[in-house]
């Protein structure tokens, strides 16, 4: 199983990021999105992460021209994939757009593609059977700025094919990645069953009236060597996905310090427009 050929579907946040590092790493990359306004969009997408390129790996303009040349746009789906040895999917999250997406794809790609998905929440068995090819069908998850945070988390889900498994770890490792294989399905992978339980143990702190912020962060900064607390963190996340965590937790779970956490969170943070480093104030101002 040979990966040269990459058709990345969706091309927003971390579609592009994935398929501009792809390109960057010399595969033949093909972005496939729903319109050509919105490939439209990705090429601007792709000059901006060219300038994060050149300041943070100090990539050079012949690297970057080679990137540029190795992309291709396509809003046609058999086309787009008629190459393909692997499609990496980073389209919403969104399940039932996922899974007309993977009964389309399943049609279009040839025999020998490799899927997989790129979903923060969704568990590969979810689409297994949509894929018609399950033994080819996997997890590949990145994180937000994959150049500098490059994490690949690679999750199969029972009925996945041990070698499709390695391939998909050496291609991660083959575009920069550090690779990190799961040995079963787990909801969050590595990163998120650590990091969620983390920061919701912080804002409970915080909305129970134990410590503030600062201190709260001062304390795990100075006691572990971290250089940046909870709050630090859940400023760079985004303040809306905690906020939509924990509102999701509140309504399954109906616990009061939950929806006490939720409340706590739209009053000073979500009405007020203060949503994290993004926005210039969250926790802290930037
Ligand atoms: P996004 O909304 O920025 O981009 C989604 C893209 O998919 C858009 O360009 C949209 O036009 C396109 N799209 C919609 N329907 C499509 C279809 N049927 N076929 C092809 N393209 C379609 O979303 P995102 O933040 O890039 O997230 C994409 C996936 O990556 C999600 O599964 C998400 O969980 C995952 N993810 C996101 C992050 C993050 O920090 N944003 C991090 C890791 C993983």
């Amino acid at each position: 199983m040979e990966i040269n050929n990459v058709t990345v579907a969706g091309s927003g946040v971390l579609g592009a990021q994935i398929a501009f590092q792809t390109a960057f790493y010399g595969y033949k990359v093909t972005v496939y999105d729903i319109s050509d306004a919105i490939l439209e969009k990705a090429k601007i997408t792709f000059n901006r992460l060219s300038t994060a390129y050149k300041e943070d790996l100090k990539a050079t303009d012949h690297q970057l021209e080679t990137a540029f040349n190795n992309l291709n746009y396509s809003s046609d789906l058999s086309l787009a994939v008629k190459d393909a040895d692997l499609v990496i999917e980073a389209i919403p999250e969104n399940p039932k757009i996922k899974m007309d997406f993977y009964e389309k794809l399943s049609k279009a790609a040839p025999l020998k593609t490799i899927f997989a998905t790129n979903s923060s929440t969704l568990l590969p068995s979810q689409f297994a059977k949509s894929t018609h090819r399950p033994s080819q069908f996997l997890a590949l998850h990145f994180a937000n700025e994959i150049w500098k945070h490059n994490t690949a988390e690679i999750m199969g889900h029972s009925g996945t094919d041990p070698q499709v498994f390695e391939t998909v770890v050496s291609f991660a490792k083959s575009i920069g990645m550090v690779a990190l294989p799961l040995h079963k399905e787990q909801p969050g992978y590595i990163v998120n069953s650590l990091l969620v339980p983390f920061l919701s143990a912080a804002t409970n702190l915080l909305v129970e009236g134990v410590a503030d912020v600062a201190t709260i962060d001062k304390t795990w900064m100075v006691a572990t060597g971290a250089p940046v607390g909870p709050f630090g963190i859940l400023d760079i996340v985004g303040i809306t996905t905690a906020y939509n965590i924990n509102k999701m937790a509140a309504d399954s779970t109906k616990d009061p310090l939950k929806i006490k956490t939720v409340e706590y969170l739209k009053t000073n943070f979500i009405d007020s427009g203060k949503l994290g480093v993004a926005a210039g104030e969250g926790f802290y101002q930037y």
